[in-house]
């Protein structure tokens, strides 16, 4: 399946929620989602009731776009998070969670998931002193990220930083702004994550 390269502000309506996929407008009144908050297309305002089926695949819809992820990737991720001990959904928004471009994103040092995909995929990081461009690419306890020496004086830096200047570093990560530097301190926890997930529905959907 190809990615998707639309508006993104469709995707937050589609889902009826904010995702936080475009940087600062999302924080404005110029979302499209505080400004039409209803589903895009020429049906987006009528009347509908989900299935069960619906709602677990909207559920699994909205969480997948959150993070910018393929059907395929998700499903491994899934698949993944089943075989580890513990509670399945819980497992897999750790999984996703402890992806890198999702934690350059909650260090502050990308405005968004989608620009810190793209961060990565660019070379502007690495991970434990080694280069890493693969925004997959999964953390661990104790790793330490930061922005490359010769990315570190770039405007485009300088801009992401002012422009995250006020965000909230959760818990579980410890970041360092003058240095560029972040360190994961432990795994994210479900209680870490802020999105509003039902992730029990997306493991009903995937184990029918
Ligand atoms: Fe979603 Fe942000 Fe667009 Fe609002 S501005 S609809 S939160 S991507």
């Amino acid at each position: 399946m190809a990615r998707y390269t639309g508006s993104v502000c469709r995707i937050c309506r589609r889902e009826g929620q904010k995702l936080f996929l475009k940087g600062d407008r999302c924080y404005t009144d110029k979302c499209a989602v505080s400004r039409r908050a209803y589903a895009p297309g020429q049906h987006g305002q009528g009347r509908r009731k989900l299935s069960e089926y619906g709602t677990q695949l909207r559920e699994k819809q909205k969480v997948r776009r959150a993070y910018g992820i393929l059907e395929g990737q998700f499903r491994h991720y899934f698949e993944l998070a089943n075989k580890k001990e513990g509670v399945t959904g819980e497992n897999l928004l750790t999984i996703l969670e402890s992806r890198l471009d999702n934690v350059v994103y909650k260090l502050g040092l990308a405005v968004s998931r989608p620009e810190a995909r793209q961060l990565v995929s660019h070379a502007h990081f690495t991970v434990n002193g080694k280069k890493v461009n693969i925004p997959s690419y999964m953390v661990k306890a104790g790793d330490v990220i930061a922005v490359r020496e010769k990315s570190r004086n770039s405007a485009k830096f300088e801009s992401i930083l002012a422009s995250t200047e006020s965000r909230i570093v959760p818990k579980w990560l410890d970041m360092n702004r003058d240095t560029m530097e972040g360190r994961v301190v432990a795994l994210a926890e479900r209680e870490d994550i802020d999105l509003p997930i039902e992730e029990h529905l997306i493991v009903e959907l995937y184990s029918k």
